[in-house]
């Protein structure tokens, strides 16, 4: 398993994060400001938001996964399963290299969640 090219997709997907964030919050603030008197506009405004909300949570659920996994990394902990502790397949790690868990612990853990 190349860690090195893992991190370094780490990184990015903390960067890449960030700087969405960074433009959809700046983006949130200017709508904010602006004075929205037509209901229809304001409707609009709001569905708008909303979107931009769900996108800054998800890049948010994103950084968090990918500064976790790279602490695993640190802590040499990378790329085994945190509920079962068995190895990742590389597979899985190339693909989503955030990956904190096998994909049968996923699963259950998306299913718990929702
Ligand atoms: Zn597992």
């Amino acid at each position: 398993m190349d860690l090195d090219a893992l991190r370094a997709d780490l990184e990015q997907v903390v960067r890449e994060s960030e700087a969405t964030i960074a433009t959809l919050r700046a983006e949130e603030e200017d709508e904010q400001g602006d004075v929205v008197e037509d209901e229809v506009a304001d409707a609009q405004d709001f569905t708008e938001a909303d979107r931009e909300e769900a996108m800054i949570d998800a890049a948010e659920v994103r950084r968090t996964e990918a500064t976790e996994a790279l602490a695993r990394m640190d802590a040499g902990t990378y790329g085994v399963c945190v509920d079962c502790g068995k190895q990742i397949p590389e597979a899985r790690l190339e693909f989503r290299p955030e990956a904190a868990r096998c994909v049968e612990d996923q699963e259950r853990f998306e299913e718990s969640e929702s």
